[in-house]
Order: C-alpha cells, then sequence, then structure tokens
C-alpha cells in the first residue's frame, strides 16, 4: 500500500534534492565481484559514499557531542518524507547501497532498541513488501545509536533471500501452525530464520530469543545483533544475525593490512560494502570468512541457543 507512495517521494527527492540525486546516479558507477563459496556467494561492493556510515564513531562521547542526523530539526532542509504509523517516517536514504533505500526513523530521539519496536518492524515489513525492512543495533552497525530507526532496500538484491528460497543451507527446527524458526549451517554466519503469517507468535519466540542472547551479553544496552525482515505471500520471513562483536580486527589495522569493512545487516545479507577501493581490490574469500567468524556467532553456537528458546 505504500509502494505508490514511495515511489513518488523517490521522484520527488531526487529531482529536488541534489546530494540524493548525485549519490543514487553514482550507484551506476559502484563496483560489485563475487566471492564463491562453493554453493553461495558474497558480494563485494566497492561503494566510497559510504565512507561516512562504515567509518562513523559510535561510542558514546562522539555521539552525545555530534547534532543527531535523524531529527527532524537537523535533516537536510530538502529531505522530505511519508509519515507512517504514529510517530515514524519514511526518508530516502542520500548514501545509497541499494538501488532504492530508505532511512525510517522514529520521530522521537529515543535510543535505538529492538525489543519494543518488534512489532513496529513486523508492520512496516507488511506495509512496504517491495522492500527488505533491516535493523541494526546499537552496537551492531548503527551508525546513530541514540535514534530509533530502521532501513529499508528494495527486494531482490542480497543473495541471503534467494539462498533462503532455494533452501541449501537452513533447516527447518520447529513448525508450528503461524510459526516456523530455522536454523543455518555451513554458510560462515550462524543465523536464526523465523517464518510465519502469525505476528504474535513470531514476536513471542523473538521474545525469547532476545533474553537467551541478552543472558549472554548481560552488560550490553541490548544483545547484539543485525535482523532483516521481508514479507511475501502473507507471511513473514526473519533473519536474525546475533553477534559477538561490532567491527573485525582488520578495521582497526593500520597501512596495507587495514580492512575497512563494518559489518551490518546487509554485510551478512551478503553484500559487504568496501567504502575504499583498495579494500574491494584487495579483499578474499579468506578474509570474508575470517571477517564473519569473528563477529558472527558459530553454528554451534547458534545451535545451543536454539535448543534453549523450542
Ligand atoms: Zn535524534
Amino acid at each position: 500500500m505504500y509502494s505508490e507512495k514511495i515511489n513518488e517521494l523517490f521522484s520527488q527527492q531526487l529531482n529536488d534534492w541534489e546530494l540524493a540525486r548525485i549519490n543514487y546516479r553514482g550507484l551506476s558507477k559502484v563496483r560489485t565481484k563475487k566471492l564463491s563459496f562453493g554453493l553461495y556467494e558474497v558480494y563485494v561492493q566497492f561503494n566510497p559514499a559510504r565512507i561516512i556510515s562504515s567509518s562513523a564513531k559510535v561510542d558514546v562521547r562522539s555521539i552525545e557531542e555530534r547534532p543527531c542526523f535523524l531529527c527532524s530539526g537537523n535533516r537536510p532542509k530538502e529531505q522530505t518524507g511519508i509519515p507512517i504509523e504514529d510517530d515514524m517516517i519514511i526518508l530516502v536514504n542520500p548514501f545509497p547501497i541499494f538501488r532504492r533505500h530508505l532511512t525510517i526513523p522514529s520521530e522521537l530521539h529515543t535510543a535505538q532498541r529492538i525489543l519494543k519496536n518488534f512489532s513496529q518492524m513486523l508492520f512496516l515489513s507488511q506495509a512496504m513488501h517491495l522492500y527488505t525492512v533491516f535493523y541494526n543495533g546499537p552496537q551492531s552497525g548503527a551508525s546513530a545509536p541514540d535514534h530509533m530507526h530502521f532501513q529499508a532496500g528494495n527486494i531482490g538484491f542480497m543473495p541471503i533471500e534467494m539462498d533462503f528460497t532455494e533452501g541449501r543451507h537452513a533447516r527447518l527446527i520447529s513448525s508450528e501452525s503461524g510459526l516456523e524458526i530455522w536454523k543455518w549451517e555451513g554458510y560462515l554466519r550462524g543465523i536464526i530464520t523465523l517464518r510465519g503469517n502469525n505476528g504474535e507468535k513470531l514476536a513471542g519466540v523473538f521474545g525469547k530469543l532476545f533474553e537467551s542472547l541478552d543472558r549472554r551479553q548481560p552488560e550490553r544496552p541490548e544483545p547484539m545483533l543485525n535482523i532483516l525482515s521481508g514479507y511475501s505471500s502473507d507471511e513473514w520471513t526473519i533473519h536474525i544475525f546475533p553477534r559477538k562483536q561490532h567491527r573485525p580486527r582488520q578495521y582497526f589495522l593500520s597501512g596495507g593490512d587495514k580492512l575497512l569493512v563494518s559489518p551490518a545487516a546487509v554485510d551478512l545479507g551478503g553484500v559487504i560494502i568496501t567504502p575504499r577501493e583498495e579494500d574491494y581490490e584487495k579483499i578474499t574469500g579468506e578474509d570474508v570468512i575470517d571477517i564473519f567468524t569473528q563477529v558472527c556467532f558459530s553454528d554451534t553456537e547458534i545451535e545451543e541457543i536454539v535448543s534453549e528458546i523450542i
């Protein structure tokens, strides 16, 4: 129901807002390479406009010292949006990864938290079914950890979508009316996938999963995670990536050893963003294995968590 309004928003913003126009035009020059891991692939996208997000300082002090770019009073004057629900607004993301890339902040300056906003994510996925809605936790890739927001990108872009449909890596663990729980194996990233048409059951099992992760990371504002959520054929598919680290070791190295890769939902969905050309050129399959192993849970750890929630 929002598809048409969103198309109109894009036409209007690309017409009236130079920064967005330049950066969406720039997407045609973005380079992509594929790294093959046998039965599946991971893409690498060289996207210089993403340097701001990938290298964002998200420590408490840096966040307190900067004006919040998601608060309505600080947004660029050209940026307009579509109000949705009581307190959210759909905006064009001026630093795109996707051909159609949206940011959906709350109109309130309130912390990035998923548990009480999970139902909101289900609602957005359903209302914007041509998009995958995604969430980056406050310590897992969100560049505004102090301001609640989702993002969304056009469906069919991230390899994980097709990999799930083809069913080679995800195994059904539990199934009841309106709710299925899947876990992934041999995919380099520990992932739990929920699928079904019963929003209450989905939220219920997400709550259990959240608790189980929270027990492992009690010192954090919330357990580290990223989420991708889509809606098609009357049901939701929600991929959850529990995290153990925000940025990999390579991010902090200097000179030729550095890889400026800061994984968040889209990277874990199979499109790794490299804002620097040198990293795009040199990153290998071995690096991807190493990076995913550092920042994600292993298959064994996922197994443990799944056994706690079913
Ligand atoms: Zn704000």
